[in-house]
């Protein structure tokens, strides 16, 4: 497959070469030891790419770490992108992946944005599907667990200077993971903190670059020192707060608005927040509810959320994303001041509340195969 723009070798998922490990896969550990991202799979996918031959073949080795030259710009000016995913194993045994065009487009779209080489996305998906299959006794078979997907590309030319990449590499690897909240939900506390800003106008926040999360380690370590699990992150409007994110998910708010209406509120697409695949997903579920209705507007601190606290309208907060899929809000910390947040006043030792856990039930069903959706991709 060749870019006829400019004669270099696209990335051709039918060019792939497979050495494998040999002997018997690894057995997986206990699955109730398993903790995120610390377990790997047997094998990994690694492409490279230069400025004159464009992508060459792709390749599944054996899981090994990389050489890398210590001027790669990667190192230095974080010219690094990355996504994840999911796969899961459905009652027959068979792999599915949840909506990989999309992380494929997201991780194309990040890396345009770092000026890393493009891709056919689809050939990408491909790529992985085969990694999957190489690995695929290493794919959990048990609800509420799945392989974890990290596709990453790299600068790695081996000079400095601030520049495009010559040399890139794109690498896939593969994490078994267990339930976000193994022993039952737990709500969690978060710091609304008007100082740190995660994402700006014209800024990177809606790419899943490195450079994003490396500077919300201290903020995070900040809240969790005054015992809040997540930053939800603002961004200052005016005198008021825009409510953007929880951590590294997309946050949801139900509420009864001023209207008087049912309504799933979440922050627009745009530079502020990362376009969540979970969070189109809870979009496109929440549409078909006849009850609710659901909008993409900005939610102000002061002027909406606060208001809605004191008139005992929020109904629900939760953030939403690939590791927990929905994740409860039951404390948030402004100003000084902590604000309880309903969960679920009928059953609050549920631990979560009813549309984030029909939410969960519903994108569940459709991830392990056991309603038949389009987002369901036999691997
Ligand atoms: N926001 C941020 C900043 C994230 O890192 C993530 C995780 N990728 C999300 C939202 C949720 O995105 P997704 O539903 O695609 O996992």
């Amino acid at each position: 497959q060749f870019s006829s723009a400019s004669g270099l070798h696209g990335l051709d998922a039918s060019q792939l070469k497979i050495i494998r490990k040999g002997g018997e896969p690894t057995p997986l550990p206990p699955l109730d030891t398993l903790v995120f991202g610390r377990t790997f799979s047997d094998h990994m996918l690694d492409v490279d790419w230069d400025v004159n031959e464009g992508w060459r073949a792709p390749v599944i080795r054996p899981f090994q770490n990389l050489s890398i030259h210590p001027a790669a710009s990667s190192l230095h000016y974080a010219l690094q992108c990355f996504d994840g995913m999911k796969a899961y194993k459905d009652d027959s045994g068979r792999i599915r992946m949840f909506r990989p065009d999309m992380n494929a487009r997201r991780l194309l779209l990040s890396s345009q944005r770092l000026g890393l080489p493009s891709f056919d996305e689809l050939q990408l998906v491909e790529c992985i599907k085969a990694l999957l299959s190489v690995d695929s006794s290493q794919v959990p078979q048990k609800d509420g667990y799945s392989m974890y997907i990290r596709p990453t590309s790299i600068a790695t030319q081996p000079t400095l200077g601030v520049g495009p990449p010559s040399q890139t590499k794109l690498f896939v690897i593969l994490s078994p993971v267990g339930p976000y909240y193994p022993t039952g939900f737990k709500p969690v506390q978060l710091l609304a903190d008007t100082h740190y800003i995660r994402a700006w106008p014209g800024g990177t926040g809606d790419r899943k670059v490195g450079a994003n999360y490396g500077p919300t380690i201290l903020p995070q370590t900040l809240g969790a020192k005054k015992g809040y699990s997540q930053m939800l992150w603002l961004f200052p409007e005016g005198d008021d707060y825009r409510l953007t994110e929880v951590g590294t998910m997309n946050l949801f708010i139900l509420w009864k608005n001023e209207q008087g209406e049912k309504e799933l509120v979440t922050e627009p697409l745009g530079d502020l927040i990362l376009p969540g695949v979970t969070r189109d997903s809870i979009i496109k579920l929440a549409q078909k509810m006849h009850d609710i209705k659901v909008s993409e507007r900005p939610v102000y601190m002061k002027k909406d959320f606060l208001k809605a606290v004191a008139e005992k309208r929020i109904l629900e907060v939760f953030g939403a994303g690939t590791a927990a899929v929905v994740s409860p809000v039951d404390r948030i910390g402004f100003d000084g001041v902590d604000y309880p947040i309903p969960v679920d006043p009928d059953n609050p030792s549920a631990g979560i509340g009813p549309l984030a856990k029909k939410l969960l039930k519903e994108l569940n069903d459709i991830q392990y195969g056991r309603v038949p959706h389009e987002w369901s991709w036999l691997v």
